[in-house]
């Protein structure tokens, strides 16, 4: 297994970590919902993107029929 040669210091392990930081997420709002979405994506709420239908919305799934 390799072992590192030389302890990392604090300084070292701080600037390699500087970068590690989560940024924020910058939702828009869907134009024809309302929606918050995330910018450059189809909307997860109604399918839609630019203004047009891009996934087709299933409405309502009847749970009872596909059981019977
Ligand atoms: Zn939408």
């Amino acid at each position: 297994m390799a072992v590192p040669q030389n302890r990392t210091t604090r300084s070292r392990r701080n600037m390699r970590r500087s970068h590690d930081a989560l940024v924020a997420a910058n939702p828009n709002e869907c134009p024809n919902c309302g929606e918050l979405k995330r910018p450059h994506h189809v909307c997860g709420a109604c399918g839609h993107y630019a203004d047009r239908e891009v996934v087709a919305m299933t409405t309502e799934v009847d749970l009872d029929e596909d059981a019977a």
